[in-house]
Formats: structure tokens, C-alpha cells, sequence
């Protein structure tokens, strides 16, 4: 069984089971999580016997990198298979003195957003949590950073904004990152995180009750006529109905904003009227509004909004009082930018590519 991934409660329960002592389960999670060893023969303060026995019981296990990119702005992307040789793609985003990952929670996605590559491909299975925690753990690898660095952390910020819906796999992404928060392991402050959802209304409260994360949602259109089909969610859980979520999301305030994403897409959303509408919509929700330039991808008929129309949307929102919306497109060259990831297996077998049509939006 992969230690990884287990809960504090779980991990506790078993070695209770095994008659080993609570005190092991704050020495075991230190070492996995704050020193990220890979052997229980590193476990230093464990004695010999018991780790020999915790190598009977468990494996310490992370996803494997199968493939690995690097964009000419320094994004890295990498293909992750799991054990059962399913993929998902997870994505590093470096800054100035900090560093993002965008980690995926599930194979494929059920729903079908017209513009998202990952919605053209079926939902596989929900990652686990030990899968959805291994992510992050990748990513700590490849830089070294273990134990947490105090400053200038290449891993300092997570985006649940990868392959999936993570609302769909409410559990085992509540699960990891309580895990990824636990102040004696990873210890990545909920502020530093941020879940991105189409807009699952009926979980929307209990992530922020449980997990208090920033809350990210993809938002894309102002009217439901025009929603429904980018984002067909929207027919289960229109647009008021959503932003009635976000107003009431626990802990919401002007310190503490719901990032509204908005993709720009060519003669679809994007006209200086839906901007206008966009900030009355917006109005009584303490928000950030990201206007997210539409990243193309193999077959995608939607199109990126001119330079112009993006410039003048941006005006009025800017002129709204919302500072920097556009968010610079990173790692386009190697498919790693927002809604371009898919497994790779999948992106082999052209047949099960779902048709995506646009046209109606176009007219
Ligand atoms: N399923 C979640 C999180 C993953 S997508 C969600 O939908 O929110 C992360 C963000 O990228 C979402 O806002 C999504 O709508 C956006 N996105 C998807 N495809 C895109 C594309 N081709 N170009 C730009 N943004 C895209
Ligand atoms: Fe799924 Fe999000 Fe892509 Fe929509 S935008 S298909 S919810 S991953």
C-alpha cells in the first residue's frame, strides 16, 4: 500500500493496528513530507526493526516523469504515469523569486468545454489522492527542494488548474491538500493555493468551508445563451445561480478575492458589451477578473481575440478598478499553457478525438 497520500487519520489508524506508537506517525510524516525521503531506510530517528516492519506494510511512491518539456520562457511540462499506466500532464511555472505548479485531478474530464483540449478527451478515472500529492512531490524533486526551502521556493504556489475538474474528485483533492497544507510536512499555506472550477455549485461551500483554498472560477461568458455552450455546466448551473455560489463562498473579502478567468475568444465573448456586462455582473462579488488569451491546440476551431479586442476589453475592466486582468500565455510551445493539457496516449489515437464545432458561436 502507497504511504503516500494518506491521511494523518488513516496512517495513524493503521499503525495503531500494528501496535506501533502515535508519537511514530508526526516522526514518519516528517520524513515523508518535510524531508521527502523515498526509503524508510532514511527515516533516521525510526529504529531499524520498525522501519523493516513499515517496509513490510507500505512503499513510498510517486508518479513517474515519462516525458519531460521545457519552453523557451522556462515552463516545464511533464507527462506523470501512474502505476496502472495511466497518464496525466502536470506543469511548473517559473517566476521571479516563485514558482507555480498546475497539477491535474483527474484523467480526461467528463465535461466538454468547447475550447479546453483536456475536454476532448473522456474521463478516464479520478486520480487518487496519493496521485494528486505525488504531483506536487514531482515537482520538489525536480528542483531539489527537500527539505522546504524558507525562501525563494521554486514550488511556492499550486493551481488545481491542470487536466480535470477538481470538484468532480472532491475527496481525494480535499484529501491531498490537506496533506500539502499539514503545517508539519509540506506545509504550503492555503493561501498559496488556488482550485479552479467550471462551476460545480453544490461543492462550491464545502471547499471553502473545509479547505479555505482561493477560489479560481471559469467563467467565460456573461450571458447563459452563450455559456451554455462553451461551458455546458452552465445548463445544470447557470450563470446566477454560480455567482450566488461565489458571493456566499466562505471567507470571500476584498483581501480575499474569487479570480474570475474569462478565455478571449475571436467574435465569441469578447465585444466591449460583454466586458461592460461582465463588471455588472461582477459588481457585489469581491473578485479579480483574468482575462485569459484562448491558447489553441491540434483541431481547435475557436480562434484567439485580436490584439485590439482584448486591449479594449481589458480598458473597461481596467477602468472598472480591476488591475492587470490579462494573463500572459506561458509554455504555448510545448502544449503546457491553460487548457492545452491531454495525456499523450490519448493524443496518439486521433479516434477517440471528440468533433469540436464551434460554428454556432461564430455566426
Ligand atoms: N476544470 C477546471 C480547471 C482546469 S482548466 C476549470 O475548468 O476551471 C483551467 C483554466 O483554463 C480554466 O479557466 C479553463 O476554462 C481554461 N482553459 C481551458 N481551455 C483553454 C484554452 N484553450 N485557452 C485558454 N484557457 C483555457
Ligand atoms: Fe474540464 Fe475544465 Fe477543460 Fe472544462 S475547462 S473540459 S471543466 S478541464
Amino acid at each position: 500500500m502507497n504511504i503516500i497520500g494518506m491521511s494523518r487519520e488513516e496512517l495513524h489508524d493503521l499503525l495503531k493496528i500494528e501496535g506501533i506508537p502515535a508519537f511514530r506517525v508526526k516522526q514518519i510524516w516528517h520524513w515523508l513530507y518535510f524531508h521527502g525521503v523515498r526509503s524508510f531506510d532514511q527515516m533516521m530517528n525510526v529504529p531499524k526493526d520498525l522501519r523493516a516492519k513499515l517496509e513490510t506494510l507500505f512503499f513510498i511512491h510517486r508518479p513517474i516523469v515519462s516525458q519531460a518539456q521545457v519552453s523557451t520562457d522556462g515552463t516545464q511540462k511533464w507527462l506523470l504515469k501512474f502505476q496502472d499506466g495511466e497518464e496525466v500532464e502536470c506543469v511548473h511555472i517559473p517566476e521571479v523569486d516563485r514558482g507555480t505548479i498546475c497539477i491535474s485531478s483527474q484523467v480526461g474530464c467528463t465535461l466538454t468545454c468547447k475550447f479546453c483540449h483536456t475536454g476532448t478527451q473522456k474521463l478516464v478515472r479520478n486520480l487518487t489522492s496519493a496521485e494528486i500529492v505525488g504531483q506536487m512531490m514531482v515537482g520538489r524533486d525536480v528542483f531539489n527542494e527537500w527539505p522546504t526551502p524558507f525562501s525563494h521556493r521554486h514550488v511556492s504556489n499550486i493551481v488545481m488548474m491542470g487536466m480535470g475538474e477538481p470538484l468532480y474528485n472532491y475527496e481525494n483533492v480535499a484529501k491531498a491538500l490537506k496533506i500539502i497544507m499539514d503545517p508539519e510536512g509540506i506545509s504550503l499555506s492555503k493561501r498559496k493555493i488556488t482550485l479552479s472550477t467550471s462551476g460545480v455549485v453544490p461543492i462550491m461551500q464545502q471547499c471553502g468551508e473545509e479547505l479555505g483554498v482561493n477560489l479560481a472560477v471559469s467563467l467565460h461568458a456573461v450571458r447563459d445563451e452563450v455559456r451554455d455552450i462553451l461551458v455546458p455546466i452552465n445548463k445544470k448551473y447557470p450563470i446566477a445561480e454560480l455567482l450566488e455560489a461565489c458571493r456566499t463562498y466562505p471567507g470571500v473579502s476584498n483581501a480575499n478575492r474569487i479570480t474570475f478567468e474569462y478565455v478571449m475568444l475571436n467574435g465569441v465573448n469578447d465585444t466591449p458589451a460583454d466586458a461592460r456586462e461582465l463588471v455588472r455582473l461582477l459588481k457585489h462579488i469581491p473578485s479579480k477578473i483574468n482575462l485569459i488569451p484562448f491558447n489553441p491546440w491540434p483541431g481547435s476551431s475557436f480562434e484567439c481575440s485580436t490584439p485590439q479586442a482584448i486591449s479594449k476589453f481589458s480598458e473597461i475592466v481596467f477602468k472598472a478598478g480591476y488591475s492587470a486582468p490579462v494573463r500572459t500565455p506561458r509554455g504555448r510551445d510545448i502544449l503546457a499553457a491553460c487548457g492545452q493539457l491531454k495525456s499523450e496516449s490519448e493524443r496518439k489515437s486521433k479516434s477517440k478525438l471528440q468533433p469540436v464545432d464551434a460554428a454556432p458561436l461564430l455566426v
